[in-house]
């Protein structure tokens, strides 16, 4: 017996339920429950959903897509010498060539952009910002704020343990080709996890000679320099591997004198451009 058809609870229900003998309601059946993983996508979801709404208004106040503002962003933030194309701009982008184009194409019509050959191969085509360009992507650049004011609200402990998480996460999507390279502490050379055990900044950035903590990892270094290209360094693994295992790389790291390791040049001048290049981006 149990719920009648009026939905109340019959007699010798509701008297199995005093003695204890039935649970007052049923369990969720952990084939309906979603998991761990798809409430942290619920979770991003929702966050995806303010992030989209406050960049189609953000740049349709200026008469722009979002992905004709990210493009600004993203010329604006090229550090190659030779310029970027529409290749390498729909490449870091993560959109097809067509899209990329049509964005383009638009945004030289708006006078935002210039299209100019490229010197060392006149058949190439590089992407400049006009003057009222570079404003615009000034603006593009900027985080949407009710974003940054929900994470400013957040106990540091947590903001350090979400950034850890993100960083593992944008890893694994960038292993199987869903996103562009990031330019992550975790897989630079000049980062070493783990150097100082217990501390608050329990790692050590030989770039700027300093230890830096889990809130100060970064998912788009300008003076990042890839591990495992030679020899000297970690490969990419590694590096991943003792950064979550929690222990340091190995016995010739900064240690907690915070000398750098032979042949990394950690100059104060270095250090000022890195700091400056701080906030700028994540
Ligand atoms: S140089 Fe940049 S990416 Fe490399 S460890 Fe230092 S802060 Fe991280």
């Amino acid at each position: 017996m149990g719920a009648g058809a009026s939905g109340l609870v019959d007699d010798d229900t509701s008297e199995s339920i005093l003695s204890g003998t039935v649970p007052r309601k049923p369990p969720t059946s952990p084939v309906d429950a979603p998991t761990a993983a798809q409430r942290v996508v619920a979770g991003l979801s929702k966050v995806a959903l303010v992030f989209r709404h406050a960049q189609w208004a953000a740049s349709g106040e200026r008469g722009l897509t979002p992905t004709q503002a990210q493009i600004l962003a993203v010329v604006a933030g090229n550090r190659e010498p030779r310029g970027v194309g529409v290749k390498a701009v729909a490449a870091r982008m993560a959109v097809t060539m067509g899209t990329a184009s049509e964005a383009v194409g638009a945004l030289v019509e708006k006078g935002l952009l210039r299209k100019e050959a490229d010197e060392a191969d006149g058949r190439a085509v590089v992407l400049t910002l006009t003057a009222r360009g570079k404003r615009e992507a000034t603006r593009a650049s900027e985080w949407p704020g009710a974003i940054v004011e929900a994470v400013d609200a957040m106990p540091e402990r947590e903001r350090a343990t979400l950034l850890r998480g993100l960083v593992g996460m944008v890893r694994t999507m960038q292993e199987r080709g869903m996103v562009p390279t990031a330019r992550m502490c975790v897989e630079c050379q000049y980062f070493r996890p783990n150097e100082y055990p217990g501390e608050a900044k329990p790692h050590h950035c030989q770039y700027i000679g300093a230890p830096i903590g889990d809130a100060d990892l970064r998912l788009d270094c300008a003076e990042m320099e890839p591990t495992g290209a030679d020899a000297d360094t970690p490969t990419r693994a590694r590096l991943w591997e003792v950064f979550v295992n929690g222990q340091p790389l190995d016995q010739h790291g900064p240690g907690r004198n915070g000398r750098a390791r032979p042949g990394v040049r950690a100059s104060m001048s270095r250090r000022a451009d890195h700091a400056s290049t701080k906030g700028v981006s994540p």
